[in-house]
């Protein structure tokens, strides 16, 4: 039996830097790794993969997102963020523990189908959420949410408060300590949320623990406006002051930063998700992308939860976030697509976990997707680079390789039962919109 999975003929691009046409990746289901990169090696055996229709790049990383929420796609679209919020709540109120499971894997179909190897979440998450996302065979970067010391987040779910989220989340990171697609971070929600005294408390036990810490900060002007007339600083500043940045602190957002949050935020170890499809959808603004870039601020692009999207495809926000800076600054060479194509890949990896690069090269772990190049809009193909930055979806994704195991094979999920998971989310959503009183469509 074959120790390698050859994947000949297609047009790779193991970085944005680069493009190799007519090559040949090949890798190892066992090791995970990347075991070969170039020309094609010679006649193609019968088990290996024909990509001759196919691009080959790295897999995408959605830097931000509340995976479990699909269950509120499409609740509550057109209302500000702080009005959002309480909608949103009345709908989380009453999510039940396997309301949210169901949720999760409704959201990593999504992903997996739409090319996502990975994301950074922030939600209710326990040792059964975590082992599905190793059954799915998809990476993550999970921080259980904290709302405040006796907030209890999910009460349909589960009666703990904060304080108890925050005693346990060592405990959940060492139980999957081993585990190679999972890490676990310190999940407090927001300055506005926590407060000053739970931050310096995260970041106190994150530095003992060695753990990471995964917040929003600076979505709204409003939030900013707020922390400078209770605090004297804005929300980067106290979250500064606090620790939180001599940690592996990764950030949400970052939409209005106000003078000297850029290089806060270019701290070694910290990662910022620019979630623009998010912040356009609320109303929040335009995150100051280009400053950041110049500022030497690690950058990644999410989806946020598909409350706030409706979608989870990071094509969109590759293409959306690039066209979203050339238009605020009327420069069409503020942003390259290549760019943005970096911050969903290497940039994301950065924040998913350490030493993952997000690029192919051997040796690297085989994270890596197939896109199909013959639909018209991807004729002519100019440049594969160009289509996956400008024309590709989410729905041109063929394959998916996560770790050297192939979680999406023609389109089709490996390791998900699709159907099944549509079908109960649907009973779920109809059953909680039944509660509240809201409409019913299909
Ligand atoms: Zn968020």
């Amino acid at each position: 039996m074959s120790t390698e999975i050859r994947i000949v003929g297609a047009s790779v691009v193991p970085h944005p830097g680069a493009v190799l046409a007519h090559a040949e990746i090949a890798l190892s289901p066992s090791s995970g790794l990347i075991t070969y990169l170039g020309p094609i090696r010679g006649p193609a055996g019968p088990v290996d993969v024909d990509a001759r229709d196919r691009i080959v790049a790295p897999g995408l990383v959605n830097a931000h997102t509340h995976a479990a929420m699909t269950l509120l796609r499409g609740h509550s679209d057109d209302v500000p963020l702080r009005e959002w919020l309480t909608a949103i709540r009345a709908f989380e109120l009453r999510m039940t523990f396997e309301d949210i499971r169901a949720g999760l894997g409704l959201a990593m179909v999504e992903m997996i189908r739409s090319g996502t190897i990975g994301f950074v979440d922030m939600h209710l998450w326990d040792g059964t959420l975590l082992a599905d996302v190793c059954a799915a065979g998809m990476r993550v970067r999970a921080a259980p949410a904290v709302f405040g010391y006796d907030a209890v987040a999910y009460p349909g779910a589960t009666p703990e408060t904060g304080a108890q989220v925050l005693d346990r989340t060592p405990d959940l990171a060492a139980e999957f300590a081993g585990e190679d697609l999972v890490r676990v971070s310190y999940g407090p929600h927001a300055p506005y949320s926590c407060g000053p005294g739970l931050l310096g408390d995260v970041a106190s036990r994150a530095a003992v623990n060695g753990l990471g810490v995964h917040i929003h900060l600076s979505e709204t002007r409003a939030e900013v406006d707020e922390s400078i007339d209770r605090h004297g600083i804005s929300p980067i500043a106290l979250a500064g002051r606090l620790g939180l940045f001599a940690l592996r602190t990764h950030v949400a957002h970052a939409v209005h930063p106000r003078p000297g949050d850029h290089q806060l935020l270019a701290a070694p170890g910290i990662t910022v998700s620019h979630n623009p499809i998010s912040n356009l959808k609320l109303g929040a603004g335009i995150a100051p992308i280009a400053d950041y870039r110049t500022a030497g601020v690690a950058l990644a692009l999410g989806s946020d939860s598909v409350a706030s999207n409706n979608a989870a495809d990071l094509f969109q926000e590759i293409k959306i976030g690039t066209l979203l800076q050339r238009g605020a600054h009327h420069d069409p060479g503020v942003q390259s697509g290549l760019e943005a194509l970096a911050m969903a890949t290497s940039g994301g990896a950065a924040a998913l976990a350490d030493r993952l690069p997000g690029r192919l090269g051997v040796g690297e772990p085989a994270d890596l997707v197939m896109v199909d190049t013959t639909a018209p809009s991807a004729t002519p193909m100019t440049d594969p680079r160009s289509f996956l930055a400008f024309a590709a979806t989410g729905a041109d994704v063929t394959d998916v390789f996560i770790a050297g195991r192939r979680v999406l094979e023609d389109r089709r999920l490996t390791t998900l039962d699709e159907q099944a998971i549509r079908a109960d989310v649907g009973e779920r959503v109809r059953r909680i919109r039944t509660e509240l009183g809201l409409p019913l469509f299909g």
